[in-house]
């Protein structure tokens, strides 16, 4: 089945708010297996709205539109939509009792023009709203159906779950299919570099699609499998995902809705290993992550912001001398510091980070995106540098991730 979407506010067109509801059906829609034919947006304007509806219309079985229900004169999607179709409007008596029901319970003075929230064109179909007072609707135009919905972010997307979806899969059933679908985690290469590493499994002959989505420092493969028989669309996406394994391989930290943090929550306890982080440039960020997962003070025993030299020193017992030979932003301090925190707190490990985040600081020897990682347990201590290249938030971002992959790794004897 093919879709259009319309998202309709002055507010998308100005830039003032990011349309998060074009890409939440963008993501329903491709979950069932349907295809997005086109995304639009427009201002709160009669004769654009009307336009771009046609347009969609042309080209896809079913518009979903959100946005422009409110009360306020700015709000002319029904009164628009109504008009592209030649249709009168109507006042849905049950809506308006409702609606004025919901003003006097929260003992809000009626405003006439709320009223209007309860018209809808002629032949429509009212979806009702769970969470707001504007209810949405569905029109059936030549075998061609239109969904539209309030443009709150919450509101549209329970009603995308609870009416369009059901809606459309009754009204085309011929779409029916299985549809299972697998996340796949991974650091350490680019999307490009991914893709290019799976150039030739053909996820066609699965009957599987293959998508890529970068959620910063991490590249996530998803693969999607359709079928009409439930087990062999399971088998055919165990396949695909064997596949991506052998392929992508020592890249990969997680599957599902695993996170980075949740694999080590897991290698920690059951190793029953404790561990205590000393932080330089990434500012708590690691520990941030690390207690991310409930449970996790079992394991963690303490994080120190240790920003200053005067702190790696008195707090660590990285010696001074250290540091104005070798610099803070440097292997031997990064181990000591690793050494240093792991002793202070008594665990079994002790994991460091010391960088240079930028834009300022950096230096031809260490450029800005320098950062150097330890890890010490009871016998060695593994050091590791990286360097980036992005602004200070991403680099932050950066550093945290290759510390955790790194205590990852060094969990599953990898390093
Ligand atoms: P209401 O009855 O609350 O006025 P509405 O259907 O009129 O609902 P809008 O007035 O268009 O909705 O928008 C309501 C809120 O939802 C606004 O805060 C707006 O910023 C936000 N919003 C509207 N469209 C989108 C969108 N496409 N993506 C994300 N947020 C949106
Ligand atoms: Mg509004």
């Amino acid at each position: 089945m093919k879709i259009g979407i319309l998202t309709i506010g002055n507010e998308l067109m100005n830039g003032r708010i990011a349309d998060t509801n074009a890409s939440l059906i963008a993501r329903e829609a491709n979950q069932q297996g349907w295809s997005v034919e086109a995304i639009m947006s427009v201002g709160d304007d009669f004769a654009a709205i009307k336009n771009r509806l046609n347009y969609l219309l042309s080209m896809a079985d079913a518009v979903i539109c959100s946005g422009g229900l409110g009360p306020t004169s700015d709000d002319i999607t029904t009164a628009a939509i109504a008009e592209a179709f030649g249709l009168p409007l109507y006042t849905d008596e049950n809506v308006l009792n409702y609606i004025k029901d919901i003003f006097t319970k929260f003992n809000f003075p009626w405003i006439e023009n709320n009223a209007k929230q309860a018209m809808f064109p002629e032949g429509a179909q009212v979806l009702p709203n769970a969470r707001g007072t504007a209810p949405g609707f569905s029109l059936s135009i030549k075998g061609k159906l239109i969904f539209v919905i309030p443009g709150v972010p919450a509101e549209a997307k329970l009603m995308v779950t609870n009416s369009v979806i059901p809606a459309l899969r009754k009204h085309f059933p011929q779409d029916e299919q299985y549809i299972v679908k697998q996340t796949i985690k991974t650091f350490g290469l680019s999307e490009a570099a991914v893709d290019e590493r799976m150039n030739d499994i053909d996820f066609n002959s699965f009957g599987v699609n293959i998508g890529f989505y970068p959620v910063f420092p991490e590249n996530h493969i998803v693969l999607i499998a359709r079928n009409e028989n439930k087990e062999e669309a399971k088998k055919n996406l165990q396949k695909a995902q064997d596949e991506v394994s052998t392929h992508v391989q020592d890249y990969i930290f997680a599957y599902g809705e695993q996170t980075l943090e949740d694999v080590i929550a897991g290698l920690l306890t059951e190793k029953k290993l404790t561990i205590a982080v000393a932080e330089s440039c990434t500012g708590g960020l690691i520990t941030n992550r690390l207690t991310d997962v409930s449970g996790s003070s079992d394991y963690l025993e303490r994080g120190l912001i240790t920003y200053s030299n005067a702190a790696k020193i008195s707090m660590l017992g990285v010696p001074a001398e250290v540091i104005e030979k070798h610099g803070a932003v440097s292997e031997e301090t990064a181990r000591l510091m690793a050494e240093g925190i792991r002793k202070l707190s008594g665990t079994d490990l002790g994991l460091s980070s010391t960088g240079i985040a930028g834009p300022t600081g950096g230096s031809p020897g260490k450029p800005v995106g320098t950062v150097y990682i330890a890890l010490a347990d009871a016998k060695q201590t593994i050091c590791r540098h990286y360097s980036y290249r992005w602004d200070r938030k991403r680099n932050k971002d950066m550093f945290s991730e290759a510390a955790l992959f790194l205590l990852k790794n060094y969990l599953q004897g990898k390093v």
